[in-house]
């Protein structure tokens, strides 16, 4: 790594402020010199808060106080000869479990020791110096609770999330191999208690069409998450200043709280030290490297330079290279949907059968209300996502509101995601045309917020329920207003890939005027007009009435806390 590199010095900026404030009159770098701009750079990105005297910089990572359950993980162990009581050396609770556990073969200072006795009460190990044909290797399982979700956006085709996570980790046994050839010798049971902690992680959520695509390869699924996990630990390091055992790992088919598949890399300190948000920033450059690392190494099934992992608690098995090559492509966006079969994958625009969630939102403010009509447009189809399921994959590419309180239109492209947000939820209601199976689907990638329990009145689902089932906009707007949408969704896609963004816009935006005057007409008038399979222009009759709706979101409200 060259160490001129601006991203590993980033990384060793973050650290050493974590343990001491950065000093501009210190020797720790020279105000105008490249460090400087470097720490500047920092500060606007709020990575670092500068001290009202102007002088040092903090670390924006907080440790907030709570009750964190780290019986073992966040202990120091002491490790001692058996027969003399000499300090063989020190080790933290997490690593004692793995690599001292009784009958263990540790490894110090290119000495072996066998592990006698592991004291967790008075924790201290037993050791004594052995010479053996074998070492040992811990075998665990792991499984991860997701706390608290702090950011997200969308990354190729998935979705990237950084959270709070409790890890707890079980030593179930260990191995014993020959060291030279690595053969498996046997295996032992171990009986010890869990070590749990909290920290900070980042996971990949993967959706069901890669590991359809996976399967219809004949690829193993399991085998190619586990493999990528590996190989990103192994490469973050390059990223981030710290060891390869300063991150775990764990991948998972089916989270129970995802409902899919995940890989999850957190940070092996209690409470973390910021290793997860640098994973988060550095994320698709790491995954650049993974993959050609994967596609580098001559091996044919994995090796020790790729995906075998030296602290694998399940003894580097399954394990897939050419899954693990497929489902890192396909989360690239770097496979056609051609080439995943994934073509006419599609069922159909809210098509899913999912329940209505519960309406809950905020106490409206006594004052004016806020009311803004909104919609959006995407930058990838439905295909080429894997289907309607997928849209929290099909990125924003442009949204538009018009808030009748100012009287005005905004947009928004993706970069200004966190503005349109924040304006949805700084509204009183939120007018849009299918907006909770769609532009909400679609906006989730890139918030933690439940948008679900905005206060929302979805035109799309209120005709629905009148009628039994969907109208679109285009033949509503035609009938009531007699004018049509200017294009389609495809086209939409089309002009974002082509750059044409005013043309975008402009078409996103008359689709929030023809919803904001539809429902108006449907307020002021009682009904929309619509036309039956017979032709005949037909009234649609409606009790739309602003003080009712805003009524019945508040009743939603109430149902919603009595509920909890
Ligand atoms: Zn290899
Ligand atoms: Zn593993």
């Amino acid at each position: 790594v060259d160490p001129g590199n601006r991203v590993v010095l980033r990384g060793h900026l973050m650290c050493a402020a974590a343990e001491l404030p950065l000093q501009e009159q210190g020797d720790l770098f020279d105000p105008k010199g490249e460090l400087s701009s470097l720490v500047k750079e920092m500060e606007r990105e709020r990575l670092l808060l500068r001290s009202a005297s102007g002088q040092e910089w903090y670390t924006t990572k907080r440790r907030p106080q709570r009750e964190v359950d780290i019986r073992a993980a966040g202990e120091t162990y002491t490790i001692l000869e058996e027969k003399t009581n000499r300090v063989v050396g020190k080790n933290s609770g997490l690593r004692t479990l793995t690599e001292c556990h009784h009958g263990a073969i540790y490894l110090h200072r290119a000495e072996h020791y066998l592990v006698t006795k592991l004291d967790l009460e008075r924790k201290n190990v037993r050791v004594r110096p052995v010479r053996t044909p074998y070492y040992t290797r811990a075998r665990s399982e792991k499984e991860t609770e997701i706390l608290e979700r702090q950011r997200s956006r969308p990354v190729g085709n998935f979705v990237v999330l950084q959270g709070r996570l409790r890890v707890t980790e079980r030593i179930t046994g260990y191995e014993k191999r020959r060291i030279s050839g690595q053969d498996l010798l046997s295996v032992h049971p171990l009986e010890l208690p869990p070590v749990v902690f909290e920290t900070v992680g980042i996971w990949l959520e993967i959706d069901d069409f890669v590991k359809e695509a996976v399967q219809r390869t004949e690829g193993h699924f399991m085998g190619g998450i586990h493999a990528l996990e590996h190989a990103i630990i192994a490469l973050f390091p390059l990223f981030a200043l710290c060891d390869r055992d300063d991150v775990g790992g764990i991948s998972i088919p089916l989270h129970p709280q995802l409902g899919k598949a995940a890989i999850f890399v957190y940070d092996g300190h209690p409470d973390g030290v910021g290793l997860a948000e640098r994973a988060y920033e550095v994320l698709e450059e790491l995954l650049e490297a993974v993959l050609s690392t994967l596609e580098g190494c001559d091996c044919e099934e994995g090796c020790p330079g790729c995906i075998h992992s030296p602290k694998c608690g399940s003894g580097n098995k399954p394990l897939d290279k050419r899954a693990a090559i497929l489902i890192l492509k396909t989360l690239l966006g770097k496979v056609s949907p051609r080439e995943l079969g994934l073509e006419n994958a599609g069922m159909g625009p809210g098509d899913d059968g999912v329940p209505l969630p519960a309406v809950r939102p905020p106490v409206p403010q006594p004052r004016a209300r806020r009311i803004l009509f909104f919609d959006l447009e995407t930058q990838k189809t439905a295909e080429e996502v894997g289907g309607w399921n997928n849209k929290h994959l099909m990125r924003l590419s442009v949204a538009v509101i018009y808030d009748a309180m100012e009287g005005g239109f905004h947009h928004f492209t993706e970069k200004q995601v966190g503005e349109l947000l924040d304006r949805l939820k700084g509204a009183d209601l939120i007018v849009g045309f299918n907006v909770r199976s769609f532009d909400y689907k679609v906006l989730s990638a890139y918030t933690p917020l439940a948008l679900e329990e905005l206060p929302t009145f979805d035109m799309l689902e209120e005709v629905r329920e009148r009628l039994g089932f969907r109208l679109s906009l285009d033949h509503l707007a035609l009938h009531t207003l007699g004018e049509r949408k200017s294009a389609n969704g495809l086209q939409a896609v089309a002009w974002f890939r082509e750059g044409r963004m005013e043309e975008l816009a402009a078409y996103c935006q008359k689709d929030v005027e023809i919803t904001r005057r539809l429902f108006e007409f449907g307020c002021k008038e009682g009904y929309l007009l619509y036309e039956t399979r017979e032709g005949q222009k037909v009234r649609l009759p409606l009790d739309w009435d602003l003080e009712r709706i805003m009524e019945n979101l508040k009743e939603a409200l109430r149902w919603g806390k009595e509920k909890h």
